[in-house]
């Protein structure tokens, strides 16, 4: 299906089919635009959802919600998609800051987050900007739940490393940890995300961990 895509980004977005509109409507559980009960997973920050749209058509058994704040890079990601609207009904693009997720969901309600080469703010004055910093830990351990995973990817070493020691301070149990992700014997099943295609063509190795609390 080929749709016309003019106007400003808030227009298009609100008329296209795999953009979640009015989140206010959804009375703090936007979960129910799926209308059934299969384990939600979301991204924060997804860039043109091509990770989370290849995830939920693999995975039909899951619902996933690509959170991405920059309406431009929505649109985007709204073209380079529209053919396969029909094939996506388990996936859509939520509009919104990942610290305001927390509003839009019940308790305890997730089974997944994932976080893919998320801006590494280098800087530590801007440490609190980074989507690992305790803050948002706190939310999302209220939004998983129990046994509830983050999933984290990046190529970013200091970052990954900062994540690392800030998760364990914070109480989560490492379930995996590696440097080399390409390399290691979990690569088998991993779908690559646009940055994780362009850094790895470079050479660069990629780190993944995933987290329970
Ligand atoms: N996950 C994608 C894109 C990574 S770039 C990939 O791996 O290819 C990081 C993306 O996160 C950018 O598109 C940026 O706009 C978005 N982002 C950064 N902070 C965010 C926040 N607090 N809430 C929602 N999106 C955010």
């Amino acid at each position: 299906m080929r749709l016309r895509h003019v106007g400003s980004s808030h227009d298009m977005m609100r008329e296209h089919p795999l953009v979640i509109k009015e989140l206010a409507e959804y009375e703090k559980d936007i979960t129910r635009i799926f209308g059934n009960d299969k384990p939600v997973h979301v991204e924060f920050g997804s860039g043109y959802g091509g990770y989370f749209s290849s995830m939920a058509k693999k995975h039909k058994e899951n619902n996933y919600l690509a959170f991405e704040w920059n309406s431009k890079v929505i649109v985007r990601g709204m073209k380079l998609l529209d053919d396969e609207i029909e094939e996506l009904d388990n996936f859509r693009f939520v509009h919104s800051d990942a610290g305001k997720a927390i509003d839009l969901f019940e308790q305890h309600s997730l089974d997944r987050i994932y976080l893919n080469f998320s801006d590494p703010w280098p800087k530590k004055k801007h440490a609190k900007r980074r989507l690992t910093y305790h803050t948002f830990l706190r939310k999302y351990e209220k939004l998983l739940k129990e046994g509830g995973e983050l999933h984290f990817k990046t190529d970013n070493d200091d970052l990954f490393q900062f994540s690392l020691e800030e998760l364990q301070y914070n109480g989560w149990n490492m379930k995996l940890v590696t440097r080399d992700l390409h390399s290691s014997e979990f690569s088998k099943d991993n779908i690559m995300t646009e940055y994780e295609k362009k850094f790895s063509e470079r050479g660069k190795n990629i780190n993944k961990l995933i987290a329970t609390k």
